[in-house]
């Protein structure tokens, strides 16, 4: 049984006093509702974490980073270190966002050195995979997804593997309004469970959370929710405004698994 997480990645969006409106309201729309059944993380820019942290103090939202530095401390300007994410209040980092490895040179490498950085100091990564347009229309999907995976995975044990979450997220559907279809996620989810049930075998496989991120949006992921394999979702856009990140919360908690 897979308990469903729904998180909201605001990007490079809010100064701090917007965020702290942004996640008021959010927490204020669902308490009027039960989302007992599934996760809500919500990731700010870091200069916001701290005052959102605040609002989400004695609720059931956790917060999230949307980066982290393998590095505990030290000469290495404008990075951020998992002992100071946790010191800030979060519990969850994004790891390898496909705009970090679009336009900040992450690897699979520094993907593994931050997942490894971010479980060190008892934070979940949401490990983000994903391949590109041309790396789908080039049949690559695949290929792409199993680097993605065993690069980013390398060295980190079974015990490890389960504190953490994987968010498939095609890079050609990020922004641009264009979701995968429920068929093509279900497709690659089912490929990276079955990937690592080979790496570490069935119960594991079973057990971890692999979401779904791209242009969700409360009208489509109830569709995506259906599938066997989606087990939530990373919100980008959709996750900056108080209506549709609540309606996509509410949606997902309703699809029995
Ligand atoms: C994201 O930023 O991870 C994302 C999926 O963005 P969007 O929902 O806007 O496509």
């Amino acid at each position: 049984m897979r308990k469903t997480i729904i998180a909201g990645n605001w990007k490079m969006y809010k100064t701090i006093n917007e965020a702290i409106d942004l996640a008021n309201n959010l927490k204020r729309e669902l308490f009027k509702v039960n989302f007992a059944a599934v996760d809500v993380v919500l990731c700010p820019v870091f200069t916001a974490l701290s005052e959102v942290a605040e609002v989400l103090n004695e609720t059931d939202i956790q917060l999230g980073a949307q980066d982290i530095y393998w590095q505990d401390e030290g000469a290495f300007t404008g990075e951020v270190s998992g002992l100071m994410l946790k010191d800030a209040g979060c519990r969850y980092v994004i790891v390898g966002h496909s705009e970090r490895r679009q336009f900040f040179g992450e690897t699979n490498e520094t993907v593994n050195k931050k997942i490894k950085a971010a479980l060190k100091h008892g934070l979940t990564p949401i490990i983000c995979v994903g391949e590109n347009l041309q790396e789908r229309e080039s049949n690559n999907t695949f290929k792409v997804i199993q680097e993605h995976i065993k690069g980013g995975l390398a060295d980190i044990s079974a015990q490890d593997l389960l504190k953490t979450v994987i968010a498939y997220e095609p890079v050609w559907a990020i922004g641009t309004g264009k979701t995968a279809t429920p068929e093509q996620a279900q497709e690659v989810h089912k490929f990276i469970r079955d990937l690592l049930r080979k790496m570490y075998g069935e119960e594991l496989a079973c057990s971890i959370r692999i979401q779904y991120g791209g242009s969700v949006k409360p009208e489509n992921i109830a569709e995506l929710m259906a599938k066997p394999d989606v087990d939530g979702a990373l919100v980008g856009g959709a996750s900056l405004k108080v209506d549709s990140f609540s309606s996509i919360v509410i949606k997902a908690s309703e699809v029995l698994k």
